[in-house]
């Protein structure tokens, strides 16, 4: 299996011909190789978007729908086997696979009915006799970097949407993850017929193909999910000649459990909040914040969860895979357990690894301070911090970039009331990763997490600039 360059219409190889290796995370296999594109191929594909985009933007909206509903009927059509792919690529159980493959879908086929959609609006006369309208337009060419944990759909979040709207797109995938999130896209888009250069794939490393990706001068747009680290740099290279730029970057989510808590419930809530996937989401739950009365209980509730998954390959029916690489094992295991450890937290489960396998792991005592408090930990690690009041979790939750937190208290309405006092995008009160979706994910209130126009929710068009006439 190969992931190629497609650019205008066409798979090639990169033009310094180096390719670098696929594997299959729970085995080591190599299952394919991916091309390096570098900054000849970037100009290159840039290129054939900016030349095919004002003909894409002038079809009709009809025949946009279409080609994003046959788009998405071609991926539907290889279902089974992408899921295998995305188990593969990304080490992911099945049913993770799944809802990756299905929210992909999901959003071109939410994407085809958006484009019939809100193009504009009336506004109220500056001036007694005048009519105003604002029209929405397409931006142009979006670049578009994408992370290796749902490779395909968080692509997809930005394809639908911005095809819809009458842009055209370079997206780079993530290299370790290149042909679940890029080959099989170009491949069904090719498929499905769309106009040569609308959209364009380039595979490769990130400072080799995303670096001049992400400062390119022809982009209208620019469009990444990734670490704050990259996308801080990014940031910083765009201020100087204001490039437009569209950041959904990592942060360190809370689960919080007030005094009154369903323990029960709360821990079995944990075991999606921060293991799901290995805990390698940008909403997993990177630090547990639990009342000092239901401390105990709620460790021990977790731990006997914790102490029955199993850990293994996806293909084995396990409950978790492995982590993506030696990199990020090593991250979590010694930057974030060990040494949270030597700082005195306490190892309660896990903390111990085979290859890329990590034990799901179980920290109390720990403290903000410590790299499991302050950092996002993207790996199955559990830890706990304890308080004594209400206020006190609120306190600690706050002040760091955060994306999705979860608050546990049996009286509804004092849950809510702590909900909006968390400041993240979005709050589950007594509830975890409720699967709102990116395609219709609430604009505005996230912390510190994201820059840019929201996603298009349902009823408001995306990707667009207004222009008052
Ligand atoms: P990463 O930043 O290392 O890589 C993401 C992408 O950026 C990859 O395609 C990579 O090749 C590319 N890249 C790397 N260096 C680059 C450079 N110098 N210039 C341009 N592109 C470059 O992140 P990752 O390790 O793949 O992903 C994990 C991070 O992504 C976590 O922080 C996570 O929270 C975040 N994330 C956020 C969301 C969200 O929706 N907010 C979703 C998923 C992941």
């Amino acid at each position: 299996m190969e992931a190629q360059l497609y650019i205008d219409g066409e798979f090639s190889q990169a033009a310094s011909g180096q390719t670098g290796p696929v594997h299959e995370k729970a085995t080591g296999k190599q299952l394919g190789t991916y091309a390096k594109a570098t900054k000849e191929d970037i100009d290159r594909a840039i290129q054939a978007a900016r030349q095919a985009q004002p003909a894409w933007a002038a079809t009709s909206a009809p025949e946009r729908s279409n080609l994003l509903l046959k788009f998405a009927e071609v991926l539907q059509e290889r279902f089974d086997e992408l899921v295998e792919q995305s188990m593969r690529e990304t080490g992911g159980v099945r049913a993770k696979a799944e809802d990756e493959v299905g929210t992909s879908i999901k959003q071109l086929r939410i994407s085809a009915v958006q484009v019939g959609q809100n193009a504009g609006d009336i506004l109220p006369p500056y001036k007694a006799g005048k009519l105003s309208l604002s029209r929405a337009v397409p931006l142009g060419v979006i670049g578009l970097i994408t992370p290796w944990n749902y490779p395909m759909n968080l692509a997809m979040r930005a394809v639908g949407p911005g095809l819809a709207f009458g842009n055209t797109i370079v997206l780079k995938p993530a290299e370790l993850t290149p042909i679940i999130g890029g080959q099989v896209l170009a491949e069904a888009a090719h498929h499905a017929g769309f106009p040569p250069g609308v959209f364009n794939v380039v595979p490769g490393d990130g400072e080799q193909a995303g670096w001049p990706l992400a400062t390119h001068p022809g982009l209208d747009l620019m469009d990444f999910t990734g670490s704050r680290e990259i996308g801080v740099r990014i940031a910083e290279a765009a201020a100087s000649n204001l490039r437009n730029i569209r950041l959904e970057l990592g942060g360190s989510n809370a689960f919080v459990i007030l005094d009154d808590a369903d323990i029960e419930l709360a821990a079995s809530c944990a075991m999606i909040a921060s293991l799901e996937f290995q805990g390698q989401t940008c909403i997993s739950a990177s630090r547990h914040i639990v009342h000092r009365d239901v401390a105990d209980t709620y460790l021990d509730a977790v731990t006997k969860r914790v102490a029955a998954l199993k850990v293994g390959d996806p293909f084995d029916n396990v409950d978790q895979g492995p982590l993506i690489s030696e990199k990020q094992r090593d991250r979590v295991h010694h930057d974030i357990v060990e040494k949270s450890i030597a700082m005195g937290a306490r190892l309660v489960s896990g903390g111990t690894y085979e290859g890329l396998f990590y034990r799901p792991t179980v920290l109390a005592d720990v403290r903000p301070g410590m790299p499991a408090f302050d950092e996002e930990i993207f790996g199955p690690v559990i830890p706990v911090t304890v308080v004594d009041s209400e206020d006190e979790a609120i306190d600690l939750v706050n002040g760091y970039p955060m994306l999705m937190n979860s608050v546990f208290s049996a009286d509804l309405v004092r849950g809510m009331r702590v909900a909006e006092q968390l400041q993240a995008g979005e709050v589950h009160v007594n509830d975890a990763h409720a699967r709102h979706g990116a395609e219709n994910q609430m604009p505005g209130f996230t912390k510190r997490q994201w820059i840019g126009v929201q996603r298009t929710p349902l009823n408001l068009p995306g990707w667009t600039a207004g222009v008052a006439g």
